[in-house]
């Protein structure tokens, strides 16, 4: 079968979903070829990714380091052009001969070049599950107009779009869908002694014992905001309320998450916890293409376990279930004051616990707006950052 090959941009190339994805896609030479890279600031892994693969573009949204990025190219004498700051994020993301943009920015910073992508019309692997937090209301009507093609690249909804027929945006009732369950590992703390957790230690917290995965979202997964912020997300991209969303505790991350319908019947996706299997998917869509992960060992794995999740242990995940329950602007400042509380306790300026202090403090204060439009959005979010900052 002939097929065009598709070039690329991905949004965040030296992160672990950026590594993984060039992974996937050095696999299929035919297929695939790299448009453009970006990052942050981390100039070396930047370096190695340009010479192995010689993109269009290589952008650095710090601009010291675009700096930085362009001697050395100048060095090896590379023809891939260096473009810094914020903006060009977005225009690598846009740009007309792109077709696929893998959005693998952590965080809020990833909000404004996804939605680029979005209003393009290309076709989007979307990992940065804070651009839907944030924004998931105009988000999706964005997809609507522009005819994006969207596809889920956290484990959880790559799982349950794999679940679902292909017209579930119309209502999960319309399909005969009882409820979706997302399964969650319990991160490192799942067996901790309460009492013990005002020590833990960033250390500790980013040690997760089935994946292997950038710092905030360890983090995340130790304190079970992720399961919160992939709520919200399901409750977008499956156009669902958040009360037919329920949350498994499955240590071994085989089940990736379920879906049931009306008759009883539950459908699971399973598979090695790797995320070059979401993201070939969401690559070779609609038909499959290796990703390079091995066959699952069923017989040596043995036994799979669920058990309900402890509330008392992982308080944020409520918080996140009323923000999006309150809606409007509720979740941007949820999002915020945790990217605030993350990196502070990262940073060893606030203790584990006290990253949920911070968040529902925050989120008491909070008065809400409507979110009508993306620049409220981003206004919000820097308002419930600065909240957050000082209650520090
Ligand atoms: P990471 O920290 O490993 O990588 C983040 C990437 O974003 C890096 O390339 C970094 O340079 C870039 N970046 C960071 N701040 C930026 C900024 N201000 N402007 C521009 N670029 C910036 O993170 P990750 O683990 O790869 O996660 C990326 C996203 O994917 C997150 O939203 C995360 O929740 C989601 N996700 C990750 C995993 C996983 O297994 N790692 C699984 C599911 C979802
Ligand atoms: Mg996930």
């Amino acid at each position: 079968m002939a097929c065009q090959v598709k070039k690329i941009t991905v949004l965040g190339s030296t992160g672990s979903i950026g590594v993984s994805t060039l992974d996937v896609v050095a696999r299929h030479p035919d297929q695939f070829q790299i448009f453009a890279l970006t990052a942050n600031g981390n100039v070396e892994v930047m370096v190695q990714q340009v010479r192995a693969l010689s993109p269009r573009y290589a952008v650095m949204s710090d601009e010291h380091a675009a700096a930085q990025l362009r001697e050395r190219l100048k060095d090896i004498g590379s023809s891939t052009e260096v473009l810094g700051g914020e903006a060009a994020l977005a225009q690598v993301a846009e740009h007309t001969d792109v077709d696929y943009v893998m959005a693998a920015i952590v965080g809020a910073a990833g909000l404004l070049p996804t939605l680029a992508a979005v209003r393009a019309g290309k076709r989007i692997l979307l990992a940065n599950k804070e651009a839907l937090v944030m924004c998931g209301g105009l988000f999706m009507e964005a997809v609507q107009q522009s005819g994006a093609e969207l596809l889920p690249i956290d484990s959880e909804h790559n799982a349950i779009y794999q679940c679902l027929p292909a017209k579930h945006r119309q209502g999960l009732a319309s399909i005969g869908v009882r409820k979706l369950i997302l399964t969650a590992s319990g991160g490192p703390f799942r067996d901790k002694a309460l009492a013990e957790f005002e020590h833990i230690t960033p250390q500790q917290a980013c040690a997760h014992p089935n994946w292997s995965m950038g710092q905030k979202i360890s983090v995340d997964s130790a304190t079970m905001m992720n399961k919160g912020l992939e709520l919200i997300e399901a409750c977008w991209l499956f156009n669902c309320s958040h009360d037919q969303v329920d949350v498994l505790v499955h240590r071994q991350s085989v089940i990736h998450s379920m879906v049931e319908y009306t008759d009883g019947s539950v459908l699971a996706q399973m598979g090695n916890p790797d995320m070059r299997i979401p993201i070939a998917y969401g690559l070779s869509w609609p038909q499959r293409i290796d990703s390079g992960v091995s066959s699952l060992n069923l017989a040596e794995i043995a036994q799979l376990d669920f058990e309900p999740l402890d509330h008392a242990r992982f308080p944020c995940l409520s918080l996140a279930a009323s923000a999006i329950a309150a809606g409007g602007t509720v979740p941007v400042a949820l999002n915020a004051a945790n990217e605030v509380a993350v990196a502070a306790f990262l940073e060893e300026r606030l203790s584990y616990t006290g990253i949920y202090r911070l968040v529902d403090r925050v989120l008491q204060q909070y008065q809400q707006q409507a979110a009508t439009s993306v620049e409220l959005v981003m206004a919000e979010d820097q308002r419930a950052r600065q909240m957050a900052n000082s209650l520090l």
